[in-house]
């Protein structure tokens, strides 16, 4: 048996189902050229027949990447495969992903099929799916909770159908790594043709085990793990990405397995994506968190001042953590800039460069020291910015001890010139008061949190805030030396993707595993 573990992320469709986390077209594309920097092998692009929305993202992301397979999600309804087929159309490396629930409760409450119905419409979709192409994933949905000997009757049929991974998810988080891994040595015992087709572990993370779930289907013969950057997916999430890669890597000893991922690709990863969608990464989250490669302890600190490897069983270097050492600075010129963007891990192809090193110049005029992660907070900010409804022009605020908080902001409203003033409980406040005048939106304020990217009162602050309008949820993220103006960047991007979702067809309750 092969020693490679493939990767399949599907932060773009499982992932995005989160609350909160949808991204536009744009902001998908960007996951999907990073996820290929990762070197991921395969990339759930989302579930084409779900909305047009999704169609057009599947579609683009399909033509933007060219080394990982790209897959579309489909159940086992002939619109569905149609649209996802259309959808991946035009991918380097094109690939389907039907599922259908095969639970008795789910056949039962959700689907209202006998177990012979879904049987015949699972060969259905996949013999139909064949005819088309080669590359087909099939999903039994709630595997965790489904009888194991109906379970591998279905294998064996979609196997013969033209199968070629099979993937038993655990779609409610409801399984110990224990009877997950037995369950995974049952059914490739059982299974006609098991031998043939690459076995997949899909894990949420209910009782905080989808990384642990994951490894224990990789002990026993599974040879595919699906995952989200940073976790996300629905409810507690889906197994993290690097977790369970790290995992691999670092006990490789005992494990015997490896992953082809880019890992100094890692944290660049994880950053794109906590900006993108507006969620800070929590502090201890192993891997990714600020304080994962933190020692505070004197006995930990001098330990690893002797040797790093007392206490530290992974290099913070080899999961791409900048070292936060003065890279650039104000005589730094555009050669130094576009090769410190490669070092990071940013595509200079995929950039507007010129306007990131503009951007760059005004910044290191405001503050002595630049590091990495303003680097990096620069250039989400300039990809965060493309066709935009509203753009922030210029800012005026006041405050003193003895009067109430002004603010006079100019914004540009589809072209036209607009300026608006306000007062309120503080700077913030009469900003976005200001800023709701103008563009004739008044959201709900659901989350508003502030943070210093890097150390000293010159630092970027970097603000995320989210709104919620008409049963919309949509976050926005700004990034500035001032955190009046990064607020206002803030609320100004949740208003224009807000806008940017209204324009598109609302999509219909989401199903997935
Ligand atoms: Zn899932």
């Amino acid at each position: 048996m092969t020693d490679h573990v493939r990767i399949f992320d599907t932060t773009l469709r499982d992932g995005e189902q989160s609350p909160g986390c949808t991204m536009n077209v744009d902001e998908k594309i960007a996951i999907a050229r990073q996820l290929e920097r990762l070197n991921v092998d395969i990339i759930e692009a989302g579930f084409a027949a779900s909305s047009p929305g999704d169609f057009e993202a599947v579609r683009r992301v399909a033509e933007a990447v060219t080394s990982p397979t790209v897959l579309s999600l489909s159940r086992t309804r002939d619109e569905d495969v149609d649209a996802a087929l259309r959808a991946i159309d035009q991918a380097k490396n094109p690939g389907i992903h039907i599922f259908i629930a095969t639970s008795d409760i789910h056949l039962k409450y959700k689907l209202n099929m006998t177990r012979e119905d879904v049987l015949n419409a699972a060969t259905w979709a996949v013999s139909r799916a064949k005819k088309h192409l080669d590359y087909i994933e099939f999903s039994c949905e709630d595997a965790s909770r489904t009888d194991w000997d109906y379970m591998a009757m279905i294998c064996s049929e979609v196997i013969q159908a033209g199968a070629r991974i099979i993937n038993l998810p655990d779609t409610t988080g409801h399984a110990i790594p224990e009877e997950y891994g037995r369950m995974f040595a049952y059914i490739r015992e059982k299974v006609e043709g098991a031998d043939k087709v690459i076995w997949s572990a899909h894990c949420h993370n209910d009782l905080g085990l989808g990384v642990a779930n994951s490894l224990a289907a990789i002990m026993n013969g599974v040879r595919q793990v699906e995952c989200t950057i940073n976790g996300i997916g629905e409810r507690a999430g889906n197994t993290s990405m690097e977790e369970v890669v790290m995992a691999i890597k670092t006990r490789r000893d005992l494990m015997n397995v490896k992953t082809g991922i880019e890992t100094r690709q890692i944290y660049p990863a994880s950053r794109l994506l906590s900006q993108i969608i507006g969620q800070p990464v929590p502090p201890n989250k192993p891997i990714v968190g600020d304080n994962a490669f933190a020692h505070e302890a004197g006995i930990h600190q001098d330990g690893v001042l002797k040797n790093k490897l007392t206490y530290e069983i992974m290099k913070p270097e080899d999961i791409g953590i900048p070292s936060n050492k003065l890279v650039l600075g104000k005589h730094s010129g555009r050669h130094a800039f576009i090769n410190r963007l490669s070092e990071l891990g940013v595509d200079p192809k995929a950039t507007d460069v010129e306007k990131a090193f503009a951007a760059f110049k005004v910044l290191c005029d405001k503050k002595k020291i630049v590091y990495d992660d303003d680097i990096l907070a620069l250039i989400n900010e300039e990809t965060r910015r493309t066709g935009d409804c509203f753009e922030l022009l210029d800012l005026k605020v006041g405050s003193s001890v003895r009067e109430t908080p002004h603010a006079e902001v100019t914004m540009r409203v589809m072209g036209e010139e607009r300026t608006a003033d306000a007062t309120g409980d503080g700077m913030v406040d009469a900003c976005y008061k200001a800023i709701y005048r103008i563009s004739g939106i008044n959201p709900a304020l659901e989350r508003y949190s502030v943070k210093a990217i890097t150390g000293g009162t010159d630092a970027l602050g970097e603000v995320s805030c989210l709104v919620r309008e008409n049963g919309m949820t949509v976050a926005g993220q700004g990034a500035h030396s001032d955190i009046v103006m990064a607020s206002a960047m803030a609320l100004v991007n949740a208003l224009n993707r807000l806008k940017a979702r209204e324009n598109a067809v609302a999509a219909p309750a989401s199903e997935g595993l």
